[in-house]
Formats: structure tokens, C-alpha cells, sequence
């Protein structure tokens, strides 16, 4: 398939885990993709395998979106927009500090908020594009994720009401509510627990009604099929995408 002819993509977050493998899948299939990451030596990585471009780039920072898109916007066009940057900073609410309620919705609700607002003003113009927005099972209520879930839980508001707005100029806006996939950040939590990551994982596939836990690939396919024109007739929608229902 090669649903992305000719078109620019912009993944945020794109250097790691779940935003790589978007980028790679949506690159396999024709588009040109910008990697903009916090990580810039891991974003160059990426979008040297991938036959993209990398640009170092701070969600929560207004000026580093903005450049970012601008730079995915070089043509003129803009049609996707996958907004991946993401951090964890898990606590019991009665331990969870300022910085951690702050860090978590700056990355997650601030930061793709700022690149919606962006990606939305060439996109417009242009009366086409799609957005996916990454939300997460967490949305539903984590032990340990109070400003987690909070702004995952958003980003499914945040989806909903750009559908609403953007329809009349052709955008769409969609989100992906992965559960457990293998990455840099579920790691980090079996650390965190103290578990190794083989074990983690392993406990985690025996709550899983299809008995493993997902891969970033897993993810990408489903964004890459929101972002596609097979999903022309399909916005403001949440697909779960954690291995049950
Ligand atoms: P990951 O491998 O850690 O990738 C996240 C990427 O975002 C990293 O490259 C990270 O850079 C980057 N990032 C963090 N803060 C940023 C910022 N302020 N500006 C730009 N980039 C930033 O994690 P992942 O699992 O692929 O997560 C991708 C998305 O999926 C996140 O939104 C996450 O919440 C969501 N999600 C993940 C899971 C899961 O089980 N893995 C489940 C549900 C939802 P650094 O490494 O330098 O911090």
C-alpha cells in the first residue's frame, strides 16, 4: 500500500517506541516524514532509517511546535499530524508533587494541544489533513496515574472538539488509546517496580484477553489507517488498541 504518496506527515515524539514505528509505517507507504523529538540524536537515528527529516523539538514549548510544523510545512502542506511525545511520572496521589502533575500534562495535554493549534492553520488552508492523538488505556482510571489518566482523559476531549470545529475545512481528528506496548516507557515502569521487563511483560500478557502484550507496530497500523483516506468518513472517534475489548 502506499496511502501516503506524496504527502507530509509530522510525528511528535517520533524518535522512540510507538512514534518510530508510525513514522516508519507511514514512510514505508509514501510520506514524506518530519521526526521532531525532545531526543534529537534518537530522532536523527530514526528519520536516517526511515528516509525522513529530524527536527529537535520540545512539545511543551510553543516556539519549538511551531518550527516543527513549520519545517513539515515546507511545501505548503501539511496532511498528517501524529502527536506521540510522551513521559510518565507515576505516583500514589497522596506522594505526587507539583512537578509531577505539571511535567505530565505539560508533555501530554500542552504539548498536543500546541501542535494541534498549529497543524489545524495550514491545514485549514489547505481543507484537508488528519490528525491521531495518542490517549491510552489510562484514560479509564491507573492506580499510580492520577496526572496520567487526567491528561489522557483530555486528549480524548481535545480529539472530539477538534472534529467538531475542524470538519467544515476537510480535517479530521482521531486518538489511539493504547494499552500495555512493549517500549522505553513500560520499561521504565518495570524498573520503577523493580521487576525485569521479561517478567513484566509476561504478568501484564495474562491479563490480556489476547494472551500478549502489544508492540509498537501494533499501534502504528492503526494510526496509519486513521490517518488514510480508508478512514475519510471516520473523526472524532477513540480505537482502544490494547489487545481487548
Ligand atoms: P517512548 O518510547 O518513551 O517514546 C516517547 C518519545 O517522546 C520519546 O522519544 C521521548 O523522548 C519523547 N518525548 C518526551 N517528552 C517530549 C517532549 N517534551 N517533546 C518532544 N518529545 C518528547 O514511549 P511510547 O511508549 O512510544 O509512548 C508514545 C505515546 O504513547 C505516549 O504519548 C504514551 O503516553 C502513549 N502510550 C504508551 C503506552 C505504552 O504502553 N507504551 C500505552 C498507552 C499510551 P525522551 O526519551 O528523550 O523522553
Amino acid at each position: 500500500m502506499r496511502r501516503f504518496e506524496g504527502q507530509t506527515v509530522l510525528v511528535t515524539g517520533g524518535a522512540k517506541g510507538i512514534g518510530a514505528a508510525t513514522a516508519a509505517r507511514l514512510a514505508s507507504e509514501g510520506a514524506q516524514v518530519v521526526v521532531a523529538d525532545f531526543d534529537e540524536a534518537a530522532a536523527t537515528e530514526t528519520a536516517e532509517r526511515i528516509g525522513g527529516r529530524a527536527v529537535r523539538c520540545d512539545v511543551t514549548s510553543r516556539a519549538d511546535v511551531e518550527a516543527a510544523v513549520a519545517a513539515a510545512a515546507e511545501s505548503g502542506r501539511l496532511d498528517v499530524l501524529v502527536t506521540c511525545a510522551g513521559i510518565i511520572r507515576d505516583n500514589l496521589i497522596h506522594k505526587m508533587t507539583d512537578d509531577d502533575w505539571e511535567a505530565v500534562i505539560a508533555t501530554h495535554l500542552r504539548g498536543t494541544f500546541l501542535a494541534a493549534q498549529a497543524a489545524q492553520a495550514v491545514m485549514t488552508q489547505q481543507g484537508s489533513g488528519s490528525m491521531v492523538l495518542v490517549s491510552s488505556v489510562s484514560a479509564l482510571g491507573n492506580r499510580g496515574q492520577a496526572n496520567y489518566s487526567a491528561a489522557k482523559a483530555g486528549l480524548q476531549g481535545l480529539t472530539k472538539t477538534l472534529a467538531i470545529e475542524l470538519g467544515r475545512f476537510g480535517v479530521r481528528a482521531n486518538c489511539v488509546a493504547p494499552g500495555f506496548i512493549a517500549t522505553a516507557m513500560t520499561q521504565q515502569t518495570a524498573e520503577r517496580i523493580g521487576m525485569s521487563f521479561d517478567d513484566f511483560q509476561a504478568t501484564a500478557a495474562e491479563q490480556i484477553p489476547l494472551r500478549r502484550v502489544g508492540q509498537p507496530e501494533d499501534v502504528a497500523g492503526v494510526i496509519a489507517f486513521l490517518c488514510s483516506d480508508d478512514a475519510a468518513y471516520v473523526t472524532g472517534q477513540v480505537i482502544y488498541v490494547s489487545g481487548g475489548p
